[in-house]
């Protein structure tokens, strides 16, 4: 900090710029001893010495006799580094002889060093996934060097900090790139910001689905459910979370949300009786609006309350299907085919029961048995194949296997397999009724064979004799 010598009129004022000390002077007309010798002495005469001496304030930067030449000037130089004065008024005293003047000088306080954003370059827009770079200038606009974290963000989530040491006055560049811009469509803020300022621009997010971002909001009408679902509703979302890009070619995640009004997605349970196109005999399982271009808001979809939950987590899935944009027959193909049957489902879920009692172990190993021989089979009609598992409920079953070493379901008189309607709407229940457990495979066999295959072989029809029907599966 240094001040600028004797200021024109008191009022004047250096800063750190204005490295003046060292050159400028008490000029001739400041000099007060100059008019006094000339009067007095006329020219071409040295005088004897006279006292001269400079002060700030109460300090004395000169003090000594000078000889001043006769009609000549003097100049007296004296220097004070302005931070030893501290900011303010102070008051220069230049005395020579018996003559003074004075001057004021403010020392102003060095301005500290303060960070400002002049200026942020950032794309217009960016694609979802793609990279995002941010340059700033970044300025001290004060006269001391600083060091100061600059915090670039885009969002409000995606930070990067870098620090940055400026002299008084300088400026730097910054540039940050983030990669994979992971924002729901839409405008989005980018700050800069030093500890001193905030600068902020905007860019525009471009996303890839027709819902323009990523989280869907889903509102569930449960009330006609008597059981809690939450379980099967999140694992229909979760799949879809999960096979997103596999399947839709963009990013879905469900959000439940209490209040309809806010809900993009309501998924309401009750009974469907129709579903677009008319169908006598269907019975559905489910409904929904099919997402065309732009979802309308909301999008709706219906799921009949009474169906186990492995035929609901499959029809919410289906449901979602439409509402995300995917038509009958596009992949996923088994849960967007427009009915739900034994290949829709992998794998199939089965609860085999007794009718009174435990199954015996004998009849367990055959039910197995059957079902492993299509497991096996590289025919199975319009699917990939055909995957099964035993569950402990009927709830969590697709299909249920009734044993029942009495039986009357199916026959009054005698023994043999039907099938009839299981404990939850749409649910089959194959029963297997007074039948010796040698059979019990090829029961199995034939019921499910006249819905997996296209063409029933011969041995699992009702030609195949006794013994045919005790070897089977061989
Ligand atoms: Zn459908």
């Amino acid at each position: 900090m240094r001040w600028g010598g004797l200021a024109g009129d008191g009022g004047g004022s250096a800063g750190e710029d204005e490295s003046a000390g060292e050159d400028e002077s008490a000029g001739e007309d400041e000099s007060a001893g100059e008019d006094k010798s000339a009067d007095e002495n006329g020219a071409n005469a040295t005088l004897d010495p006279v006292r001269v001496a400079v002060r700030v304030g109460d300090r004395t930067l000169r003090d000594e006799n000078r000889s001043v030449p006769a009609n000549g000037s003097m100049t007296v130089t004296a220097a004070i580094d302005a931070a030893s004065l501290g900011p303010g008024d102070h008051k220069i005293a230049v005395t020579v002889g018996e003559a003074s003047a004075t001057r004021t000088v403010t020392v102003e306080e060095a301005r500290a060093a303060t960070f400002a954003v002049s200026e942020i370059e950032v794309p217009k827009s960016v694609g979802y996934g793609e990279t995002l770079t941010i340059a700033a200038t970044v300025t001290n606009v004060g006269d001391v060097t600083g060091n100061q974290t600059v915090e670039i963000r885009y969002g409000t989530e995606a930070t990067a900090n870098r620090t940055v040491a400026l002299d008084g006055g300088g400026e730097a560049r910054l540039s940050v790139t983030f990669g994979d811009v992971r924002l729901d469509g839409g405008d989005h803020p980018v700050t800069v910001a030093t500890a001193n300022r905030t600068r902020e621009r905007a860019v525009t997010l471009v996303h890839p689905s027709p819902y323009g971002k990523t989280t869907i909001r889903l509102f569930v009408d449960d009330g006609a459910v008597d059981r809690n679902v939450s379980g099967v509703v999140a694992g229909a979302t979760s799949y879809w979370e999960r096979n997103d890009e596999r399947y839709l070619g963009y990013p879905v995640a469900y959000e439940r949300v209490s209040e309809a009004d806010r809900a993009d997605v309501v998924l309401r349970f009750d009974s469907v009786e129709r579903c677009g196109v008319e169908d006598g005999d269907a019975r559905y399982f489910g409904c929904a609006d099919l997402l065309v271009d732009e979802p309308r808001t909301p999008m709706t979809a219906t799921v009949e309350p009474n169906i186990s939950d492995a035929e609901m987590n499959a029809t919410i899935i289906h449901e979602l299907g439409h509402i995300q944009g995917l038509e009958h027959g596009e992949e996923p193909a088994g849960l967007m085919a427009p009915t739900s049957n034994l290949t829709t489902h992998r794998p199939v879920k089965i609860h085999l029961r007794a009718e009174s009692g435990d199954v015996p172990r004998r009849v367990e190993d055959e039910v197995a048995e059957g079902l492993d021989y299509f497991a096996a089979s590289e025919d199975i009609a319009g699917s990939d194949g055909f995957a099964w598992e035993f569950v402990d409920s009927a709830r969590e079953a697709h299909v249920q296997i009734t044993y029942d070493d009495r039986g009357d379901v199916c026959f009054a008189d005698g023994g043999g397999s039907c099938t009839v309607d299981g404990e939850y709407y749409g649910q089959r229940d194959v029963r297997l009724e007074e039948m010796d457990d040698e059979v019990v495979a090829w029961h199995v066999g034939a019921s499910f064979g006249s819905v997996l295959f296209d063409e029933v072989p011969p041995e699992l029809t009702g030609e195949a004799d006794r013994r045919e029907r005790e070897e089977w599966p061989g």
